[in-house]
């Protein structure tokens, strides 16, 4: 008997700067759920690339923690630390095409000059539009990118083009470039990647077929959207959850201590608990 083989491919992306909440709970066990149902794999990613925050003991309380609730996945867990070479062919890429620029202006100059930032209807700031009278003139030659970085580089977005994607959770997504959202970062000046380009070259390197996220996140998936396509590889799906608010209608954060899958485990509470408590979202 031939047996059938599903090409799904998910992941989960942790990010190591605190205790994962309810709120990461949910949305990876919903992440293991869809793998599961659709037969396929699922990998988890430790999305480490954050030097200030990222701290080895939540490492290993993400991973605890995740198990603890009964999820599982492919070994062995990846992480963007060690990827620097990937995302550093990508920039490469990016610099050939033109698509980026060097960008000297510092957060409070962009700020001043864009003026207050966008609140969503959950209260999130996304960042201020670059100012577009801050970006090289398009098609001016571009300065190499040398060994070290030490300047910040952004994405140029393509100014009126919309950006759309049908979530599977949320329904059809649109933004306008230049509109909604503007040049964004790809490396940052500390010789780092931003968020955006390492999540897009490695879930096109891990061949991830559906991301499952926070709704959060939506605004990220405009920009990735726009670097899947500049750097050649095929988006996958995306499936946003609704973001758990606390008792006041704030989103989960690292300060939720109480909320926190290690405090909750420590009261007693059983993952079969949790994991009831999730409901049909
Ligand atoms: N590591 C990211 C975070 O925790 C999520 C990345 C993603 O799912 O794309 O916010």
């Amino acid at each position: 008997m031939v047996s059938s083989t599903s090409s799904y491919r998910g992941r989960l992306a942790p990010s190591p700067t605190g205790l994962l909440h309810l709120g990461h709970a949910r949305t990876f066990w919903l992440a293991a759920e869809r793998a599961r149902q659709a037969g396929g794999k699922l990998f988890l990613r430790n999305d480490d690339l954050d030097a200030i925050r990222f701290r080895l003991d939540f490492v290993a309380a993400m991973l605890g923690d995740l198990r603890w609730l009964g999820l599982s996945w492919e070994e062995p867990v990846v992480a963007q630390s060690e990827h620097h070479a990937l995302y550093r062919a990508a920039l490469e890429k990016l610099h050939a095409a033109g698509l980026i620029f060097p960008c000297t202006r510092s957060r409070r100059d962009v700020l001043e000059a864009a003026g207050a930032p966008h609140e969503d209807e959950a209260g999130e700031n996304d960042e201020p539009v670059y100012p577009p009278q801050f970006r090289p003139a398009a098609g001016a030659p571009l300065p190499p990118l040398g060994g070290k970085i030490t300047v910040n580089w952004r994405f140029r977005v393509p100014d009126g083009q919309v950006i759309a994607f049908a979530d599977s959770r949320m329904g059809p997504q649109a933004a306008v470039a230049g509109r909604d959202f503007g040049d964004f970062l790809v490396w940052r000046k500390d010789d780092v990647p931003s968020y955006q380009l390492a999540c897009v070259v490695d879930d096109a390197a891990m061949g991830i077929t559906e991301v499952v996220r926070g709704a959060d996140l939506i605004k990220s998936t405009f920009r990735q959207l726009l670097l899947f396509r500049a750097l050649g590889h095929p988006a996958p799906a995306f499936h946003h959850c609704p973001l758990m608010l606390d008792d006041q209608g704030r989103r989960l954060a690292k300060r939720h201590d109480a909320l926190s899958l290690r405090t909750l485990r420590e009261r007693g509470v059983t993952p079969a608990e949790i994991i009831r408590g999730f409901g049909a979202d």
